[in-house]
């Protein structure tokens, strides 16, 4: 028998991405029965469907449709749906995951109608207020119940910001598991390399969807300009947003700069392993060019995952060509373990704690 629901609220594709392994887990602890409502930030099929349908995530019992508006539009709009089905299902926990709207309406929604609150990628900081993601990670984590770190810093930071005690609990990262469940599958799976006829280690492989990057059409130029520069060919899955600003602004893609349309998981992944290097302004990007052992140039001006910058296997270069420039040329990844994320247990150990979390209230409301 179910000993209850778990409304998980996703909209944009890192989400899909992580709570695939999460949703795996619940199943195959089958305690819990668990909801997902799909907000609609992301749409397209390639951001959205293809998700779904090659990582086997249970399909969304609510489609909110909400997307295409400002920011306080789609939080807003997806605050109050939320709470609509919260009071109909009466769950035991609300289940957010990283740091977009979606994960933000999620958690209003359920910190105000008194439902606990499960954040998944807690106390990541980029310590940048400018950046809308950084707005909505604080808040989360300060209206969450329980809180999964993915690495201690995150821990760390929680701290420094007065949260801590038994309700913070480094599970690791749960990008990990996708990593290692879905690579298998990808190596059977995928033909990407075949497709676009890419040699392993032949090319670099970028994305760049930050608002910091895409909106600002000196930085866009910039960073084109310097993947211009690389003497192999950059395969660049372009988000829908990179697309129309690159239209807008009129910048020229240079020849070397192989666009192609957003890709599904499986051959994200492929064309991770076989990088020669990546380069992106992603947060999950970054950490799975570490888990495949490839060198990564973050295109920003600061990252949320400091560690792999002191561990050495990611390069801060910001948007300047000349930074990117050199920082293409060579690729080496130190001799360093690969886990520091983690085991691969960390979706498990999200739905255990969940569960004993349940198991205390109940036990102390009797
Ligand atoms: N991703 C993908 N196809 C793409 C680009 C990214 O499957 O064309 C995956 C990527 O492997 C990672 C996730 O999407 O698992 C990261 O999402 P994104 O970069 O959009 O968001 P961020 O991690 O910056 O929040």
């Amino acid at each position: 028998m179910s000993k209850g629901t778990v409304l998980t609220v996703v909209g944009a594709r890192p989400q899909f991405v992580k709570s695939a392994v999460v949703s795996r887990a619940f199943s195959m602890q089958g305690q819990l029965t668990e909801k997902i409502i799909h907000t609609g930030q992301h749409f397209d099929d390639n951001m959205s469907r293809i998700f779904f349908d090659e990582l086997n995530i249970p399909e969304p019992v609510w489609h909110l449709g909400i997307g295409g508006g400002s920011h306080a539009q789609n939080t807003g709009r997806a605050m109050e749906a939320i709470e609509k089905i919260i009071l109909e299902e009466k769950p035991e926990f609300v289940l957010v995951y990283g740091d977009t709207d979606s994960t933000l309406a999620g958690a209003l929604a359920a910190a105000k109608a008194n439902v606990p609150l499960a954040h998944v990628e807690a106390g990541l900081r980029s310590f940048n207020r400018v950046m809308p993601e950084e707005v909505n990670r604080v808040l989360t984590d300060h209206v969450s119940t329980l809180l999964f770190t993915p690495s201690e810093v995150a821990t760390k930071n929680l701290a420094n910001e007065g949260i801590k005690g038994e309700q913070v609990i480094n599970v690791g990262d749960v990008m990990y598991d996708a990593a290692l469940i879905f690579g298998k599958i990808a190596e059977q799976k995928s033909s990407i390399l075949k497709s676009l006829k890419l040699e392993p280690k032949g090319f670099v492989l970028a994305t760049l969807h930050r608002k910091e990057n895409t909106d600002n059409f000196s930085r866009l130029n910039g960073i084109l300009a310097g993947l211009g520069t690389s003497e192999r060919v950059v395969v660049l899955p372009l988000h829908p947003r990179t697309k129309n600003r690159i239209l807008e602004s009129g910048i020229v893609v240079p020849k070397n700069v192989m666009v192609i349309d957003p890709v599904g998981y499986l051959d994200m992944l492929m064309l991770e392993r076989n990088a020669f290097m990546v380069a992106t302004d992603s947060g999950g990007v970054q950490k799975e060019a570490y888990f495949q052992g490839v060198p990564c140039v973050t295109l920003r001006d600061e990252t949320e995952w400091v560690e792999l910058v002191e561990l050495g296997v990611n390069k801060l270069v910001g948007a300047s060509a000349a930074a990117i420039q050199d920082a293409l040329k060579v690729s080496r990844f130190p001799d360093v373990a690969l886990n520091m994320y983690g085991n691969g247990d960390s979706s498990m150990r999200i739905v255990e704690a969940v569960e004993r979390s349940i198991d205390r209230r109940r036990a102390s409301e009797k």
